[in-house]
């Protein structure tokens, strides 16, 4: 087994962990060495499910964090083991972005932080660049709701050394429209259910996304038709027509106000009959800025130089804790744009101003 040096420098430690791999279902290795280094460290109550590891301190706080990041990387492309950018700056790797720096960062403190000013729930999980079902962290909160309880969340999947608060939520529905087949010779004993499409094609590329605010952060969403089918032959006339929409919706909505929306969008434009089937549906999550326990995280992330929190716009498992009732944030090294790229690599800059930011806001 590997042995991680979790008072290495944090940069070193990306690049001890990227030199494990960890493809999705491939975490054990990773999970032993990272299982075996927090055992160490006195300070900190271990638990193990699966490959996923839950690290506590116990102080008796008022108010507990949780700081999560994945194991689990892409499949490798020839970026194991792990290298130096050749100005010196940056390591080269899988995970490199997504999301090793940030485990690295997360490591390091775990081991150096022994009287945080809040208790803190470290949590490393596995399986989260597959299917949701999967999800490390969607099992450790149905198996273990108690050890991911707190009052705050930080995901540190890759920002740039940003705050992203919370996160956009997604739904996915089918606009059922119907009509009546009939032979396209006599096409005034059918009723064309494509035609009946006209009116909400229409109706959604009229509609304007709104930009809402949520805890002073703007969240841009989206309306769109990303799919239509129908059609049985081409002498009918088709009796059904479907069109898939998905709705991107700010954390001022919960999948059922989003839901409704979409429902109220459409009759408000004068579209005809139509029946709705919810195919895929995703919390938002509230970042949670206004709370008082985010507001020494926000001053301690600005004193590093790091720009204004913005809102996170995708989807990411900050969501999990939003579900929960707890608000979460993304921040970590790397640029989000290079996770799953073949030239994944992070800027060792934006490692260390990570470490700095989350080490002087859970010692002040
Ligand atoms: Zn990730």
């Amino acid at each position: 087994m590997t042995f991680l040096d979790l008072h290495a420098p944090a940069n070193d430690l990306t690049r001890q962990l990227i030199d494990i791999p960890s493809v999705s279902g491939g975490e054990a290795a990773i999970a032993d060495a990272v299982e075996a280094a927090l055992a160490q460290c006195g300070h900190l109550e271990i638990t193990r499910d699966g490959d996923a590891i839950v690290a506590r301190t116990t102080l008796g706080r008022a108010e507990r964090v949780i700081i999560a990041g994945h194991l689990d990387t892409v499949p490798i492309k020839n970026n194991v083991p792990s290298s130096r950018t050749r100005d010196g700056l940056g390591i080269i790797g899988r995970g490199a972005t997504d999301m090793k720096g940030g485990v690295a960062v997360m490591l390091s403190l775990a081991a150096e932080l022994v009287e945080p000013t809040r208790d803190i729930t470290w949590v490393f999980y596995d399986h989260e660049e597959v299917e949701e079902s999967k999800n490390g962290l969607g099992r450790l909160s149905r198996r273990h709701p108690e050890l991911i309880a707190g009052d705050f969340a930080v995901l540190c999947e890759p920002t740039q050394a940003q705050i992203e608060g919370g996160c956009n939520g997604t739904i996915r529905m089918d606009i059922v429209l119907s009509g009546k087949a009939a032979h396209s010779a006599r096409s005034w004993k059918g009723v064309n259910a494509i035609h009946a499409a006209a009116p909400v094609l229409a109706a959604l590329a009229a509609y304007e996304p709104r930009t809402v605010e949520v805890d002073g952060l703007q969240y841009r969403e989206g309306l769109n038709a990303v799919g239509v089918t129908g059609g049985i032959a081409g002498n009918v006339i088709p009796d059904e027509c479907i069109i898939t929409v998905n709705y991107r919706f700010a954390p001022s909505l919960t999948t059922d106000d989003a839901v409704q929306h979409v429902r109220d969008v459409l009759a408000a434009s004068g579209v005809g009959e139509f029946s709705t089937v919810v195919t895929d549906r995703a919390d938002a999550c509230r970042p949670g800025l206004d709370a008082l326990i985010a507001l020494g995280f926000v001053d301690a992330v600005a004193s590093t130089g790091a720009p204004e929190p913005r809102a996170k716009l995708g989807w990411t498992d900050v969501a999990r804790f939003g579900a929960l009732g707890i608000p979460a944030v993304n921040y970590g090294p790397g640029d989000p744009e290079l996770a799953h790229a073949d030239l994944e690599w992070c800027a060792i800059n934006e490692i260390h101003q990570c470490r700095a930011g989350l080490a002087a806001w859970l010692t002040s």
